[in-house]
């Protein structure tokens, strides 16, 4: 079966990679002239207890395949070392709220923290760990995806309309905010690349606040993704002076040498959601679309792709989706 992926992000690409494992001629067709999208600025966390805290059952639920997908996928591009969430002693009380909302998670003292985190020893009294998360660098896992899928035959062709192909069985639209589905917002999220010999960090930590909560993921070459705001925009503008103020100033209170850290790169994605802030996997002409992955696109598009690359070979499902999805069109 000929089959085009439209759209060369994290949704896209394990979409591709589900198809043609299944044996479709698959191409990816991106409109950029190379990996992009709201998936380039990702942190790469695949956290879904502590995603939790904000979000419905089903981001746990589809989720916690999530670092069992990338692996065998892609074998030595998760890290499996849990996440760490602490609040400064003035923020204590944050801790408990979010303990309090998720699970899957153990409660550790200054100790424990020292000895995961030997860098922030002394810095926090208490915080909560998640043992069965991970995380992975979003641009390597995207680059080592495209290799491997070309490598399985599947034809990439950027700088691309995906629109303006035709000619296939079936279609996988995974354009993201692109595909003018007037459900769909825009939710901005700003981040930052720091660069600091100074700190060396084993896994994602969250510093909690009430107001400006922080997560920092280490990369390699002593590189940290510091991020990110939520703001209801699909302004893909420059990171504000604000945000910028506000992410490093709650990098610093995570740690000070964060003060001495260099700037490599300030970028802004444009995460699409739908009002539920849940994904979809929609019927739409003769294909599916997976959009509405909101902030958790690496998390959840291997259980999106799995299940569109499913729709796409059983003809009887994918014509109950086309009907349940008019349905819905018709009663919105
Ligand atoms: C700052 C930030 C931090 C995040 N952190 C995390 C995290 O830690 N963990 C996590 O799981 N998620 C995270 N997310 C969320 C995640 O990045 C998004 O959910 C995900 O990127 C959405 O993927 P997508 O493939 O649907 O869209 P996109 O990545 O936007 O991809 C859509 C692609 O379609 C292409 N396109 C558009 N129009 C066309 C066309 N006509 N023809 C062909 N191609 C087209 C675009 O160029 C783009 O490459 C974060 C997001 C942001 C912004």
């Amino acid at each position: 079966m000929r089959v085009l992926v439209k759209g060369a992000g994290v949704a896209g690409l394990t979409a591709a990679f589900e198809l043609a494992a299944r044996g479709a001629a698959v191409t990816v067709a991106e409109i950029g002239c190379g990996l992009g999208g709201a998936s380039w600025f990702a942190g790469g966390m695949l956290a879904p207890w502590c995603e939790r805290e904000s979000a419905e059952q089903p981001v746990l639920d589809l989720g916690r395949g999530a670092a069992d997908w990338w692996d065998a996928a892609l074998p030595g591009q998760v890290t499996r070392a849990g996440t760490l969430v602490v609040a400064t002693p003035r923020d204590a009380g944050e801790l408990d709220r979010f303990a309090s909302r998720t699970s899957g998670h153990c409660w550790i003292d200054e100790e424990e923290i020292a000895r995961l985190e030997p860098d922030l020893a002394g810095r926090f009294r208490r915080g909560l760990f998640f043992p069965g998360e991970a995380h992975l660098d979003p641009r390597q896992a995207m680059a080592a995806l495209h290799e491997k899928l070309a490598a399985m035959g599947v034809d990439f062709r950027f700088a691309t309309d995906a629109r303006q192909l035709s000619g296939f069985e079936r279609q996988i639209d995974c354009i993201g905010m692109a595909a003018g589905n007037e459900r769909l917002r825009g939710v901005r999220g700003e981040m930052l690349i720091l660069r600091t010999p100074e700190i060396s960090l084993s896994r994602p930590v969250r510093l909690l606040h009430p107001r400006f909560p922080l997560y920092v993921v280490p990369r390699s070459d002593h590189r940290f993704m510091a991020g990110a705001t939520m703001i209801e925009s699909d302004d893909c503008g420059p990171v504000a002076v604000r945000s910028m103020m506000e992410l490093l100033s709650a990098a610093c209170a995570l740690h000070p040498a964060f003060g001495e850290a260099g700037i490599i790169e300030t970028g802004a994605g444009i995460r699409p959601a739908f009002a539920d802030n849940l994904p979809r996997v929609e019927a739409r002409g003769n294909g599916v679309a997976i959009n509405g992955l909101y902030r958790h696109g690496f998390l959840l598009a291997p259980a999106m792709a799995r299940l569109a690359a499913a729709l796409v070979f059983d003809h009887a499902k994918f014509e109950e989706l086309a009907h349940a999805t008019d349905r819905q069109r018709r009663s919105a």
